[in-house]
């Protein structure tokens, strides 16, 4: 149970819950049996008014990641600590109550960075440079938390609020331009071109994304993987232009459609360029 049992603090990782706040909690207070792995829990549930529950004890090691990736070595995984679908072990997780497609209210983003101000206080083996979403870390099955989480305020709360110390997160600071020159069509990837697929992918992998299977196979190929890479990128530092983009849609289909939606697959210079962007920001 050692391996069980062993946290080391270095990642901060946010959710949406889907579910309203008392069938959160309900949910992980259950007792699911024996077998911990199968118990859902996450550190802290924040309800929209701001509360803060504390759910299990950040020196505890809490079931919220699930599978999936970071790539050794990168950005967003530096000293290649994180292990394949083992984030658990190294990241506190922030459940923030939403029905998965609505904004975060600002009682509810302010409580969080007065919780992560005190987390990485705390814990000075967080870099509170690197502040994940569960989608960072899931691309193909996640989507929190939605686009609607306020990632900017986030990383400029410093300068936002007083009694704020850090930021958390970076943030581009170039604006995305819709009409730039598109590079992949995600509806029609094979009239892309294989040097400008190899390269949205290799700044994707250089960030930490997961864009890259066995031995390079799909390098150069606009495959599902690398499309979830993209769309999970956009999804936190694309955010705004995402909700704008996408609010004529029906945004509480933002699951369903946003693996389909022109906007959500395609790259262009601009959204390569920022992905460029915060790849500086991150090193
Ligand atoms: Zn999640």
């Amino acid at each position: 149970m050692a391996q069980t049992l062993f946290m080391q603090q270095s990642h901060i990782v946010q959710h949406h819950t889907v579910a309203d706040y008392d069938r959160t909690v309900a949910l992980f207070n259950a007792n699911k049996g024996e077998k911990m792995w199968n118990w859902g829990s996450a550190h802290y549930v924040i309800r929209e008014d701001g509360l803060i529950d504390c759910m299990v004890n950040p020196e505890y090691r809490a079931y919220h990641s699930g599978n999936g990736h970071l790539v050794p070595d990168s950005r967003m995984n530096p000293t290649a600590q994180v292990t394949t679908n083992d984030l658990n072990s190294w990241s506190i997780g922030i459940e923030n109550v939403n029905d998965g497609y609505s904004i975060f209210p600002k009682e509810q983003m302010y409580a969080n960075i007065l919780l992560m101000e005190e987390l990485v206080k705390t814990f000075k083996t967080i870099n509170p440079k690197i502040l994940l979403g569960h989608a960072d870390w899931d691309p193909s099955r996640k989507c929190d938390p939605n686009p609607c989480f306020d990632w900017k305020l986030a990383a400029n709360a410093s300068e936002k609020f007083e009694e704020i110390e850090h930021n958390f997160g970076v943030y581009p600071s170039s604006e995305y331009r819709s009409d730039s020159n598109e590079l992949i069509s995600g509806q029609n990837p094979d009239t892309a071109n294989y040097d400008d697929i190899k390269s949205v992918q290799d700044i994707l992998a250089e960030i930490g994304y997961n864009v890259f299977n066995e031995d390079k196979k799909n390098e150069g190929c606009y495959d599902l993987q690398t499309r979830n890479c993209v769309k999970a990128f956009k999804n936190h530092y694309l955010n705004t232009s995402v909700v704008k983009i996408l609010e004529d849609a029906d945004i509480r289909e933002y699951e369903k459609y946003s693996d389909h939606h022109p906007f959500m697959i395609k790259v262009d210079e601009s959204s390569f360029e920022i992905m460029g962007e915060v790849a500086d920001l991150l090193a």
